[in-house]
């Protein structure tokens, strides 16, 4: 396995228990628990995870009773009852990381590029360390080093749109906080959209009053509105990463002003309360093969959906699932790999597809709102391909 991520975890776990001799080298030294906040979860997710023996504990979770339509006066235009669970990276990392010995996961090792024959597959790292092997799995995310070598010019496309995200304490937003509640809130700016919604709170506390609140606001950003926002104060561009200590303070203050003036107040001040808000570039990525000889390519380096379908950790464990379990139905490499890719091509493609619907009013920057709010809220996530979690596995611990 190429990536210590979720993505190189679950195949490892998983090829292990189909009596695989798995190793996951991992470019990044130290914890990667840390990496994210809040994350949506699916019970394909879960249940991947159970399989593994990775506990995903009652409590890991925050349950979310509706998505809403809050207009900027505050008042609510649409309710759809939908409960489901959000949890967070920490919680659904370390289970993970814990059901892999630590001695096949080694750190530090950044892969340089692969080298095939028909009878094995060699890993070639930075520090010169070769290691062959009868498989090689690329789970090196968006800019996958696997990838680019064996399909060059795949890359993430820009699609015109950019997130700004924040946390807040919850103690510290209190009165909107409660105006949030257990829903998850949706504004629709002119051509724009906001999503607010509860997040686990420090050490992965789930508690009301203990929790964070997030926002996620995707507004466009043509191509010089996007140099702009990513060029530091030195004169320097990003491309589509900027380290958030690198962001502006004049588009950070600009978003905020446009906040006052286009959000509910309540949305509104909670964006005004993240000091350093972070920027993201909203790109898809589409693989045209997902196999290579001995070499499967899975999770973020084959395809990235945009945020909006709330899938890129189920996908990776889907991918890593079904990978195994075309290897344990055949013993030969290259009939499993065609399988794996038939199947997990076509799940790529349309999570992709439906992020893309999901974001297609956002992309022209023409100021219109969705056609129909009502329905982006009901399909938001990718109900069609994964499955909410169900609240009441975890009520029971909630307080
Ligand atoms: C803002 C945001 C919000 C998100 N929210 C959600 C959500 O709510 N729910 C959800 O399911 N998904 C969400 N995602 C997506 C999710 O984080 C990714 O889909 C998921 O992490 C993909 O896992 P992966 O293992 O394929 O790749 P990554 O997590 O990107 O991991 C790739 C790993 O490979 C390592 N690596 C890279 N190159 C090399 C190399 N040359 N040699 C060795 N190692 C290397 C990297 O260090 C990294 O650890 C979100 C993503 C973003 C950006």
């Amino acid at each position: 396995m190429i990536g210590g991520s979720v993505g190189g975890l679950f195949a490892a776990s998983l090829l292990r228990r189909a009596g695989w001799d798995a190793t996951v080298f991992e470019r990044t030294v130290g914890d990667l628990t840390g990496r994210g906040a809040g994350l949506g979860i699916s019970s394909q997710l879960l249940e991947i995870m159970d399989r593994i023996g990775a506990r995903f504990e009652p409590s890991a979770g925050v349950a979310h009773n509706s998505y809403v339509w809050m207009e900027r006066d505050g008042e609510i235009a649409f309710v759809n009852d939908r409960a489901t669970v959000g949890s967070s990276w920490a919680r659904v990392y370390r289970p993970l990381r814990d059901a892999v010995p630590a001695e096949i996961y080694r750190q530090g090792m950044t892969l340089a590029r692969v080298e095939q024959d028909a009878g094995s597959v060699a890993a070639v790292f930075e520090d010169g360390t070769r290691v062959a092997a009868d498989l090689l799995v690329a789970a090196d995310g968006v800019f996958s080093t696997v990838r680019r070598q064996l399909m060059p010019g795949t890359e993430p496309r820009y699609a015109n749109y950019v997130a700004w995200r924040g946390i807040v304490e919850e103690r510290a937003v209190r009165g909107e906080a409660a105006a949030i509640g257990d829903r998850i809130v949706f504004c629709f700016p002119p051509g724009e959209l906001l999503l607010t919604m509860a997040v686990p709170g420090p050490g992965e506390d789930m508690r009301p009053g203990h929790r964070r609140v997030y926002f996620i606001w995707y507004r466009p950003a043509g191509a010089e509105a996007l140099r702009d926002l990513f060029t530091d104060e030195g004169g320097r561009n990003h491309g589509i990463s900027i380290p958030p200590p690198l962001i502006r303070p004049a588009p950070v203050a600009a978003m905020k002003a446009d906040a006052a003036e286009r959000l509910p107040a309540a949305v509104a001040a909670i964006v005004d309360s993240v000091p350093r808000p972070l920027l993201q570039a909203i790109t898809d990525l589409e693989s045209a093969r997902m196999a290579d000889g001995r070499v499967a390519v899975m999770g973020d380096a084959a395809f990235v959906a945009r945020p909006h379908s709330i899938g890129g950790v189920s996908k990776a464990a889907l991918d890593a699932q079904r990978l195994a379990d075309s290897l344990s139905a055949s013993g030969d490499i290259a009939p499993a790999l065609a399988r794996y890719e038939e199947s997990q091509l076509d799940f790529g493609r349309r999570l992709v597809a439906h992020s893309r619907y999901l974001g297609a009013f956002l992309e022209h920057g023409s100021g219109a709102p969705p056609a129909d709010p009502e329905r982006t809220i009901r399909d938001y996530g990718a109900p069609n391909l994964l499955h909410d979690v169900d609240p009441a596995r975890f009520q029971a611990k909630a307080v």
